[in-house]
């Protein structure tokens, strides 16, 4: 994608907000300069860009994606030094890129939107510092991953020392000669006790439920890859579509080919019997299918954790007391730092943010029983309020830039139609509910639903929220709009 000044054509002076300056909002921004817009403005509650990039950066950080997958197809980075990225080469990729691409200049810092109101055809945006922004379309590009979920543990607050969750690591606290305690086992956790077994005095994990884990290896990309890759379009392109067609086969393995599952499954039973300690093997051992919860990709977890300077346990959480946390057995293990690596709230979407739309309806209304969307991206009654990432979009099976550029190519038709109409565009309630009921039932037959875990892929009825299909199902999915699917009332 290659950004074309403005035309002078018609709507080009339409009048965007986007809000959120992470890899989707970024990318929407890309596509709007390079369909001619220039009439935008990123809001980002945040001093800076960049996302879930911005906001971790514990020890270890890094991306279990293949680097060259998770950037966007056109913005090739030839120079990625290892095969998957690490947190501060990745959040330098996309600023490079926004940068490059002319996308700074656009975001204004610092606003985080309280509320978008329709009126008299225009949104009506307000951030917390009481700034309003109009705009003809409104894109929610807000993530999914970036409120911090602090558990509900007696006690938490009156810890001696250092506590905080894993996105909003305080670098100001000494880890060296520390006993460190980690709450929790996902993908954040694996990759924190990765980074640091052997390098404190102590490393206590506390396990509420083992997690499958599926062994990679983080190769080196040598100088001469990176050269032809560099120097050969061709040859880097040939590299993602090979980076692609693994991930794509791995993540249909993970949802419907039996005989993948059952590959994949043995890497993973293979990686944990090689654990030598008996114990510490049945600890590790999961009670649910492979994949239920998100899986853990990881070169060097399964080390980490057999170092005599780390400690598993699974004995559950009683309370938090001054000098470390109580077990229910009765045993204190004694912390200095305690790192809550228990994930986010992945239901709140654009939430807390209010959004009223059409006659007053609002989302909380449209959504109280559970998030309804047009393919993830459009909503019933909020018309031109448009989101990336959204409620039920793929995930698990594909890297989610590979994702959300597909569902922006979506937006971009959105946007065409509303802008050379001239109109207010909102789904018809009834495919989108037809939509839900189709991507709920998929979901429920996925191993995410019915693999016997809990995980933040499900919502309070057990369902999971995200949508099984893979990305190449998602661009014929998404390939065209089907208008008759839309209202179109004029603005
Ligand atoms: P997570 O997968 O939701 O894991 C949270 C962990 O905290 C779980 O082990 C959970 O235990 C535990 N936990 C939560 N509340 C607890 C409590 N009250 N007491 C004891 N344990 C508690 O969160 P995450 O590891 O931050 O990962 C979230 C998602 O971010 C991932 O699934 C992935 O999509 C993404 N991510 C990706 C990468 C990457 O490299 N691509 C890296 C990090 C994160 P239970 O299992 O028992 O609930």
């Amino acid at each position: 994608m290659t950004p074309r000044q403005g035309t002078a054509g018609q709507g080009k002076d339409t009048r965007f907000v986007i809000i959120g300056a992470g890899i989707s909002g970024v990318l929407m921004a890309i596509k709007l300069l390079e369909s001619g817009y220039r009439n935008f403005t990123i809001l980002e509650k945040a001093a800076e860009m960049g996302g879930t990039w911005r906001d971790n950066t514990y020890p270890g950080v890094g991306c279990d994606v293949a680097a060259h997958l998770y950037s966007y197809s056109f913005a090739r980075n030839p120079w990625w030094r290892t095969r998957y990225g690490k947190g501060a080469d990745i959040r330098d990729y996309y600023h490079r890129v926004a940068r490059r691409y002319g996308v700074l200049p656009h975001i204004a810092y610092g606003c985080e939107v309280t509320s978008a109101v329709l009126e008299a055809g225009r949104w009506v945006l307000t951030t917390r510092g009481g700034g309003t922004y109009a705009a003809d379309i409104v894109i929610a590009a807000t993530g999914r991953l970036h409120h911090p979920v602090v558990p509900d543990i007696a006690g938490l607050e009156s810890f001696a020392g250092a506590s905080f969750h894993t996105a909003r690591w305080d670098h100001s606290v000494p880890l060296a000669g520390k006993r460190v305690g980690v709450i929790g086992t996902g993908s954040t956790a694996t990759q924190i006790v990765t980074a640091l077994a052997g390098k404190v005095a102590r490393l206590t994990v506390f396990q509420r439920t083992a997690q499958w884990v599926f062994p990679v290896k983080d190769t080196p990309n040598p100088w001469w890859k990176r050269l032809a890759w560099a120097l050969s379009r061709r040859n880097w392109e040939s590299y993602y579509r090979q980076l692609r067609r693994e991930t794509e086969a791995r993540g249909k393995a993970a949802t419907s080919s039996e005989e993948g599952r059952r590959a994949r499954d043995q890497v993973c039973l293979d990686a944990l019997a090689a654990i030598r300690d008996p114990q510490l093997r049945d600890k590790l051992t999961p009670d649910y299918a492979v994949g239920c919860k998100r899986l853990v990709f990881s070169d060097g977890f399964y080390e980490a954790i057999q170092h005599p300077g780390v400690e598993v346990v699974v004995d559950p959480i009683d309370r938090v007391v001054p000098q470390g946390v109580l077990t229910k057995d009765g045993t204190l293990h004694e912390l200095d730092v305690l790192a809550l690596a228990t994930g986010f709230d992945a239901h709140a979407y654009v939430r807390p943010m209010q959004v009223t739309g059409e006659d007053g309806t609002t989302l909380d209304e449209v959504w109280r029983e559970l998030p309804l969307s047009y393919r993830s991206i459009a909503v019933p009654r909020m018309p031109n309020f448009l989101m990336i990432n959204g409620p039920y979009s793929p995930g698990g099976t594909a890297s989610v830039v590979g994702i959300v550029e597909v569902q922006v190519g979506y937006v971009a038709q959105l946007i065409e139609r509303i802008v050379q109409a001239g109109i207010l565009l909102s789904p018809r309630e009834e495919p989108a509910r037809q939509w839900l009921d189709e991507v709920r039932e998929r979901a429920r037959q996925s191993v995410w639903g019915s693999g016997g875990c809990q995980s933040w892929y499900l919502d309070k009825t057990g369902t999971p929220t995200l949508d099984p299909s893979t990305l190449s199902e998602l661009q014929e999915q998404l390939a065209v709009p089907d208008w008759d699917h839309f209202i179109e009332r004029p603005r």
